[in-house]
């Protein structure tokens, strides 16, 4: 699943220089696709994370390093948007196309073999 910052965000800017694929950008900002094309802020007034480009840090870190540097702890797993490993390392193939990804990911670069990352939490039953 892509990370979301949730309304508790206090617009610290902690976050956005931690990411690896610059998916962060502050409310009211443009954010920018991996073809240079530019595209309207997803949020106005509080930071926020473009689901297209972040791969919940998987070929980078072992953990989200928005959430880790989150004051307030509102960097959380988006449980309307699931995604396999597989699917957040193409992402990170196609937005750094230049850069080497080992196959299979060693624990390091992916939270998938981090036994303390954040899941989605189970839903209510209605
Ligand atoms: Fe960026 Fe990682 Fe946060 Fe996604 S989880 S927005 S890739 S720092
Ligand atoms: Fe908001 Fe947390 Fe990012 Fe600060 S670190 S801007 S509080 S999401």
């Amino acid at each position: 699943m892509a990370t979301i910052i949730t309304e508790e965000c206090i617009n610290c800017g902690a976050c956005e220089p931690e990411c690896p694929n610059t998916a962060i950008y502050e409310g009211g900002v443009q954010w920018e696709a991996a073809d240079g094309s530019m595209h309207d802020a997803i949020s106005e007034d509080l930071y926020y994370i473009v689901p297209h480009k972040c791969t919940e840090c998987v070929g980078f870190f072992d953990q989200e390093q928005c959430a880790a540097v989150c004051p307030v702890d509102c960097c959380v797993p988006d449980p309307n948007n699931s995604e396999a490993e597989e699917t957040l390392i193409e992402r990170a193939k196609k937005l750094h196309p230049d850069k080497a990804f080992p196959s299979p990911l060693p624990p390091e670069l992916t939270l998938f073999s981090n036994p303390n990352r954040q899941r989605v939490p189970a839903r209510r039953p209605d």
